[in-house]
């Protein structure tokens, strides 16, 4: 079990990786990675799931894989019962960013490196390594899809001259996952110079992102702030709201379902709001294809995948996780080494070379039902 990870002695704060004890090293055929992540609900974790246990299996190791099903005690629980079962490895998709610190002290107690997975987790010296996507350039491009969405950016990013004044609403993700303020983040830097000029105006006034999140990344409780904003600033669903930022397909869902009821048509093209995403989950794909929700940023999950079994095998190896970012995550006790990947914004005109071209999902999931 745990302790016998070979030398390594260079692993950073928290001795994670550093094993030893005086054992011998372990082959990565005889170790065995806990990996936690948050809820079946949303397909993103199913496939982060099922990308990481293939992969990690194909690498030799054993998976211990959990979905805590959006609840903070089910996770500490199930990583509890990881670390008693004798989990080598630790990696971790956290529901509420600073519920763990239990949990991973007693993994470090016991040497068990800890590899945050997409989202970081606060308040603990015991979080030896981060993978994730860039966070705040896919706020970025949530903002950018949103004015490429309204016509005032072209497909470029170009200014297009377009002056509106465009009503739009904002919507943010859970407070509790420290990714929230990273997408924000970039989406309001992204949109503030043209709600300073006049371009955007937020009827609500609601433009803080304490104002606007949505806990648990809900998609009900996304829904009914949106009829709560249509009845308060909108006249309860006359045709006055041009776009919405949204941080998650399923936000983005519970969005337009609340437009759509208002009346404010089916499609964009019928005059419904343009709504931005994330995750390219196949039911907002398929609403993007067919001209109902305007874009989505796609991350893959498999290369994210890959880069939380990399950096496992250079832990079971001693060795540290190659990282590309040491100075943005800070967690309140460390600054996390973090590997960032890349992301794309996704409009209907390149779903085939983005999503089906690269195997995400197939031509006939896209189209099933349309
Ligand atoms: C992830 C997003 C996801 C959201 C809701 C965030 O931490 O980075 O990809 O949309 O959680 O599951």
């Amino acid at each position: 079990m745990i302790g016998a990870l070979a030398a390594c002695g260079g692993s950073g704060a928290g001795g994670a990786g550093a094993g030893g004890g005086g054992e011998e090293p372990q082959s990565i055929e005889d170790m065995t990675v806990g990996v936690a992540m948050p809820t079946e609900t949303s397909e993103r974790w199913i496939a982060d799931g099922a990308a990481v246990e293939s992969q990690l299996e194909e690498a030799g190791f054993e998976v211990d894989l959990q979905f805590a099903n959006d609840d903070i005690p089910t996770q500490q629980q199930q990583i509890d019962q990881m670390i008693t079962k004798g989990a080598d490895i630790l990696i971790v998709a956290s529901i509420d960013g600073t519920a763990l610190a239990n949990q991973l002290k007693a993994a470090a107690n016991q040497d068990i490196p800890i590899i945050a997975y997409d989202r970081l987790i606060n308040g603990t010296e015991n979080v030896d390594h981060y993978v994730t996507f860039d966070n705040y350039q896919v706020g970025v491009q949530q903002g950018t899809s949103l004015l490429r969405g309204l016509g005032v950016l072209d497909e470029n990013g170009e200014e297009t001259g377009e002056e509106g004044p465009f009503a739009i609403e904002l919507f943010a993700g859970s407070p509790d996952d420290n990714n929230t303020a990273f997408f924000w983040q970039g989406a309001i830097d992204t949109l503030q110079p043209y709600l300073d000029s006049g371009v955007l105006e937020v009827a609500s006034g609601q433009t803080e992102m304490d104002q606007v999140t949505t806990l648990r990344w809900s998609q009900e409780t996304a829904q009914k702030r949106m009829e709560d904003l249509l009845t308060a600033h909108y006249g309860g669903g006359k045709e006055q709201l041009d776009g919405v930022l949204s941080p998650y397909d399923g936000i983005s869902r519970g969005i337009i379902t609340a437009l759509q009821n208002a009346g404010y048509g089916d499609t964009i093209e019928d005059g419904l709001p343009v709504t931005s995403g994330q995750d390219a989950e196949i039911a907002s794909v398929k609403l993007i294809d067919t001209g109902v929700q305007f874009a989505t940023i796609f991350k893959d999950t498999r290369k994210l995948a890959t880069q939380a079994v990399e950096a496992a095998e250079s832990f079971a190896k001693g060795e540290d996780p190659e990282a590309n970012d040491t100075e943005t995550y800070d967690n309140g006790k460390k600054v996390v080494p973090a590997f960032l990947l890349e992301s794309d914004i996704v409009v209907a005109e390149n779903i085939e070379p983005l999503l089906v071209d690269s195997g995400y999902w197939t031509a006939e999931e896209v189209e099933a039902g349309q």
